[in-house]
């Protein structure tokens, strides 16, 4: 089969479309022809060696894998030939603590597709059968591989790490991340009212579009405030954000008395300086999140075939164009997700 991969890391790494061997199946895992999967921050992450753990190579990306099952081992039970599912990335055992509580995403012994394991970005794919869920017959292979990874994050984010509540305000920062285009749609669904923040006009336009009701020019230094002044002086409940750094600091000053920021990443930075004064005057919380729980994907799939959640595609690549993908994402030119389409 053909997988585009890694050789080398950098900024940009060195990648390949290589034919390999097919991957086999052990007695617990599927075989998925990959029919669609989409490009994150952790696959540039995973190109230029910026995780905090080692990462063998040749090595294919691609966590947010859709496709169909063509086969499997022989204690997997439940699944057939043909089946449409989307993979979750974040691999979880099924026998932890965690895991035996619903709570995979706090896996003690995860595995992240396209990270620790070959992922999407080839033909065909192996993960446990545990770690596939049904995709809905109206929820094509494109609009999964735009939705599974960064809508049940945002999913995950606003509804199990902290709950948007009817009539909340929510600060989403970065309209036009994968991210952040879902927790628009996710936190206006639940009745929340939306401030997001975008580097351009064309993602102000998506951001409205996507059902924001106040959008800030992230370029404009005062957009915290601005915040504040649409709130009526009291500021945010809700934070849903991913950039980490500076960019955290500011998010404080726009969130409400008793208010919660929630965390999912730190491209912006991973180090802040945080003043611990009116965190704790303010009885404010800080919230991790990462990755999904099982129950964060079935939610996202839902709304997927509701139509409550619409992916934003800005562009689909062919496999062997996946670099082109890489360099647009690298590049911040991306408008929500670009997608690679294996066949
Ligand atoms: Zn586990």
């Amino acid at each position: 089969m053909k997988a585009f991969q890694l050789v080398a890391q950098g900024k940009p790494g060195k990648f390949e479309l290589r034919e390999i061997s097919d991957p086999a199946p052990d007695a617990d895992e599927v075989l998925v022809r990959v029919r669609a999967c989409g490009l994150n921050h952790l696959d540039l992450w995973v190109e230029e060696a910026g995780l905090p753990m080692p990462i063998q190579l040749p090595r294919t990306p691609g966590g947010e894998a859709a496709g169909e099952i063509i086969g499997m081992g022989k204690e997997v039970q439940g699944w057939k030939i043909g089946d449409r599912v989307a993979v979750q990335s974040n691999l979880f055992c099924g026998k932890c603590e965690f895991c035996q509580r619903g709570e995979e995403s706090m896996c003690l012994f995860g595995q992240l597709l396209g990270v620790q394991v070959d992922g999407g970005f080839a033909e065909k794919v192996v993960v446990p059968a545990r770690n596939v869920a049904r995709l809905p017959e109206t929820v094509a292979f494109e609009t999964s591989a735009a939705l599974t990874l960064a809508g049940s994050t945002a999913m995950h984010m606003l509804t199990n790490r902290a709950q948007v509540k009817k009539g909340d305000w929510v600060l989403v920062i970065g309209a036009a991340s994968g991210v952040g285009s879902a927790a628009i749609q996710i936190a206006k669904e639940s009745g929340g009212r939306v401030i997001t923040t975008a580097s351009s006009e064309a993602k102000r336009e998506l951001a409205k579009k996507l059902g924001a009701d106040s959008v800030l020019d992230s370029g404009d230094a005062g957009w915290p405030a601005e915040a504040r002044k649409i709130t009526g002086r009291r500021g945010v409940e809700l934070v849903i954000e991913h950039a980490g750094g500076e960019l955290l600091l500011k998010c404080f000053e726009c969130l409400a008395r008793g208010g919660t920021i929630v965390t999912c990443g730190a491209t912006a930075g991973r180090e802040v300086n945080l003043n611990l004064w009116p965190l704790f005057v303010k009885q404010q919380r800080l919230v991790g999140s990462y990755g999904r729980n099982r129950a964060d994907l079935e939610k996202t799939l839902e709304w997927a075939a509701a139509g409550k959640l619409k992916p934003v595609i800005d562009k689909i690549f062919p496999l062997a164009e996946a670099g082109k993908a890489f360099a647009k994402l690298r590049a911040r030119q991306v408008m929500g997700k670009v997608v690679v389409k294996s066949g």
